[in-house]
């Protein structure tokens, strides 16, 4: 429903709930986060009100300077904990809007090659998905590519990967999705008023696009992967 992403320089725990706050208005029944820590995917999540995140973070902070968040409108599974985004796995978690059609498909295919589930959301395929191609040693961009050729439905995607500090993966095909620029930062969110006192300068994703975030700038490719330019605008927002 509502999504944050930052590739940062500072802590992001404190940006990343307030991002979760200022999206809280478009409704939700979870939210969460997941963060690096020494290279490893940590996260918390809660049922309920940003208020409840907040409390559990305050019992047990993450640490960080790399993160996505997410507010949840459960379209599969229950709106709990379990269900509640970022979903994960060793090498990558995943922040999602919307809907993955085939993800039953999807689902039957990784079960098969071994892949446990332990939630009942669609986006969960997308993690193992994405770990699959990960193990065979696709580097990020190359596993998100192959992985956004089999994904069918719309969304909107956040993604992280262990041991990578350098580098965060957007996706947006039928659910918005803006790049924003930052000093020495980058963020993705799902509408402007996540991204508004973090940045003003900010490029909406056309339909079909993905991003591959590092540090400084973002490279955009369109649905068929061919690179694109999209233009950076500078909003009134920011203050
Ligand atoms: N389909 C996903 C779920 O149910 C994402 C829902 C959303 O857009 O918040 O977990």
């Amino acid at each position: 429903c509502g999504i944050i992403g930052i590739l940062g320089a500072k802590p992001v725990q404190p940006l990343l709930l307030d991002a979760l706050r200022r999206l809280e208005y478009r409704g939700y029944d979870s939210a969460g986060m997941a963060t690096l820590v020494d290279g490893r995917i940590e996260r918390r999540r809660a049922e309920g009100k940003i208020s409840r995140l907040a409390e559990l973070l305050e019992r047990q902070p993450l640490a960080g300077t790399v993160g996505i968040g997410h507010t949840r409108w459960a379209t599969h599974g229950r709106p709990n904990e379990i269900n509640a985004h970022p979903h994960a796995g060793e090498r990558v978690a995943v922040v999602h809007n919307g809907i993955i059609e085939n993800f039953r498909e999807l689902r039957e295919e990784l079960e098969a090659a071994g892949y446990l589930f332990e939630t009942e959301t669609d986006t969960e395929a997308v993690v193992h998905l994405i770990d699959s191609y990960l193990a065979r040693q696709m580097g990020p961009e190359q596993a998100v590519a192959a992985v956004l050729g089999r994904l069918e439905g719309a969304f909107a995607l956040a993604i992280i990967f262990a041991g990578r500090h350098d580098v965060m993966i957007g996706a947006r095909r039928g659910s918005p999705l803006a790049v924003g620029y930052g000093e020495g930062e980058m963020f993705l969110g799902s509408d402007a008023l996540a991204l508004a006192p973090l940045t003003s300068r900010i490029c909406y994703l056309e339909e079909g696009d993905w991003a591959v975030l590092d540090g400084t700038t973002a490279r955009i490719f369109d649905r068929d992967n061919n690179p694109v330019e999209r233009p950076v605008t500078q909003t009134a927002l920011s203050g």
